[in-house]
Parts: structure tokens; sequence; C-alpha cells
């Protein structure tokens, strides 16, 4: 797999190291971003090819949404992916990095997450003979779970929370000398996600796009995707990047708003449901600069527009109906106006999601 040089830079202190599964910065605790030391050329930078399962050339459509006509709107299939979600982009760079890694030579991997993107790493993982080791909440259930052990990944269940079963990840990983690959602190993964940014590009650039926000690497590969294809001189403007989020869980919403976070409640969005998002600064950044938004919206609002998404025939998990639900909140708000292209990417399948009932 042929590698781009590149190298991790400290998003707090801007300290530079060599290209590693390093999750954070010896300074002063930072994450870190991918950085190359020339300008791109031509197409987008990206630091390694990415392992070819099938990721990436996901349809658009025109869709008409009953309760935003004023708007033209788009939706792109993300969840048309091999594994059934837009993870599938940012997984593939991430397990490209883990096979470059020394400690590939063990053999696996360590993740933590019974969702997406632990479905869509053990595949990728599969696909580059490396064993995921899986740590999950030990009450997760459902069809990720299947997805998961299906292509041979080991599934650790943890009693107690998510920190907690990020805490048993690592340990595991340190224990055992194999790499933890934190898909949420790794730049790796948010690095894969950039593809999408030219996907859209090419295919129009939208006035905005409104998605789903849990840890952030689609807006975060959006951003860094758009913010690349400026320097390329492909797109004169970036669209404005609208975070969506479950009012139950709206970290990104309060810290935009300026406001305190709310104790986090059960939400039918869990794709999103992340009360502490490591990459939270980086985030706020990309709405800053994309000159976008954030809102909440609220759960029955979420469930009525994935009534209507399924009974227009796409089956997408509730998370991915998140944005559908806000657009009329946008369109009363000013946010989005009359006659704006709209896009909203739909993130996962209903496939693997618990029954409708
Ligand atoms: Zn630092």
């Amino acid at each position: 797999m042929p590698v781009v040089r590149h190298y991790l830079r400290c998003l707090d202190c801007s300290s530079e190291v060599a290209a590693s599964l390093e999750l954070a910065c010896a300074d002063c605790g930072g994450l870190f971003e991918i950085a190359y030391p020339r300008l791109p050329e031509g197409g987008l930078r990206l630091p390694l090819t990415a392992l070819p399962l099938g990721q990436g050339g996901t349809p658009t459509i025109d869709f008409d949404w009953p309760d935003a006509r004023r708007i033209r709107l788009a939706l792109k299939l993300e969840f048309l992916q091999p594994t059934g979600s837009f993870k599938d982009r940012g997984a593939a760079m991430l397990v490209a990095a883990a096979w470059h890694d020394p400690g590939a030579s063990a053999g696996s991997f360590v993740e933590d997450s019974s969702g997406n993107a632990g479905a869509s790493l053990a595949a990728y993982g599969a696909a580059a003979q490396l064993r995921a080791e899986v740590f999950v909440p030990a009450d997760a259930a459902g069809g990720k779970l299947t997805q998961i052990a299906a292509v041979g990944a080991n599934i650790h269940r943890v009693d107690g929370d998510r920190d907690a079963v990020a805490d048993a990840a690592e340990q595991f990983a340190t224990e055992r000398g194999i790499p933890y690959l934190s898909h949420n602190r790794s730049p790796y993964f948010s690095e894969g996600i950039k593809s999408a940014a030219e996907e859209i590009a090419e295919h129009g650039l939208p006035d905005a796009i409104v998605l789903p926000v849990g840890n952030g690497s689609l807006l975060i590969g959006l951003h860094r995707g758009f913010q690349e294809l400026l320097q390329l001189g492909r797109i004169e403007r970036m669209p404005r990047l609208i975070a969506v989020q479950s009012e139950s869980v709206s970290p990104v919403v309060a810290t935009w708003a300026e406001r305190s976070m709310q104790q986090p409640q059960p939400t039918i969005a869990d794709g999103i449901a992340v009360a502490r998002p490591p990459r939270l600064a980086q985030m706020l950044a990309a709405l800053q600069e994309s000159n976008g938004a954030a809102v909440a919206v609220p759960e029955r609002a979420i469930a009525s527009a994935h009534q209507t998404i399924r009974e227009r025939g796409i089956y997408v998990e509730p998370t991915s109906a998140a944005p559908l639900a806000a657009l009329p909140i946008l369109i009363e708000q000013g946010i989005v106006t009359q006659d704006e292209q709209v896009l909203v990417p739909l993130t996962g399948s209903g496939l693997k999601s618990p029954p409708i009932r």
C-alpha cells in the first residue's frame, strides 16, 4: 500500500511527531491531526491507500421532504457502503494505518465500539487479515454485534459505562503489545472520510450540509476535505456545515450556544449519543470556519422523521433521521433559506438496528 509522506501534529500545542498509531501528544495530551509536508497537488491528499472493500462512490438523489419544500434537498446515501455505514471510509484508512504499523506483526488490533464503527473496523480488519479485538458494553445488543462477530472479530463484553469499556480496551492492548486504534481519537479515521467531500464537490457543491454529529468524524472529515479542495482551487467556497444532535445528548449544541450541558437522556439516535466527544474543539472550529451552526431536535421529531423516510422506501437507522427532523427548525430559524441547495448524508443502514415496533 503506497504511503504519502505525512506526520502527526498536535491540535493543542502544534508538536509534530512521525506517522504512527500514537493517539495523544506526549507533551500536552492533545489529540493529533494528519499533516503533510507539501500542499497537495491535483487530488485530495490521503496518507495511505485505503483498503478496498468498495467504500465510497455513494449515490446522491434529489428528495422531496414534506416539511421542507422551500429548500432543494438532496440525500447522499452513505449507508450504501460495504458494512452499511459512512464509517467504512474512515475504517478503510485507519486499518490501513494499523496494517503499516510495526505492531501489526501481532496480527491483531483493539477497538472499542458496539456500533457502526466496530462493525466497520472488524470488516476491514478481516480484509487486512488482522484480527479485531472489539470491546463493547456488557448490555450491547443487536445487529451490529452479529455483524462484528460474523467477520471473525473477538467480542469482549465489559461491565460499566463507555469510559470503562475504553479503559479495558486500552489495558488489553498495552498488556498484549498490540495497537489500540480508538477511531475517535486517531486522526486517520476522519482523514479517510475526506473522500466524501470530494464526491460532494464533484456532484455540485450544496449551500449547506446538515449532518448528525456524535464523535464528529463525518463533520471533521468533510471540513478537512473541503479545506483542501479550497487550497487546490477546485472549489471556491466551503458549504455551511450544520451539526444536528438529539436534545437528549447534545454537548456540541450546548457548547456552540454557550449553554451548560444537560445530563444525557436515552435517545433512539444511538449513533450520536456521545456525551463527551474527545474532538469537541475541532468540531466547533469546523462549524465556525464553515459559517455553520448546531441545532438539537426533540426525540419525537426524530422518530417521526424516521417513520417518514422509511415510508418513502429508504430504510436507515434512527440517527440518520435526525438531520431530516432538523430541516423545519433550520428553515424556521433562517439558518437555511428559500431555494437553498441542502445536502443530508444518510449515514447508517436500518438493517442492523433493533426491529421497528
Ligand atoms: Zn501537544
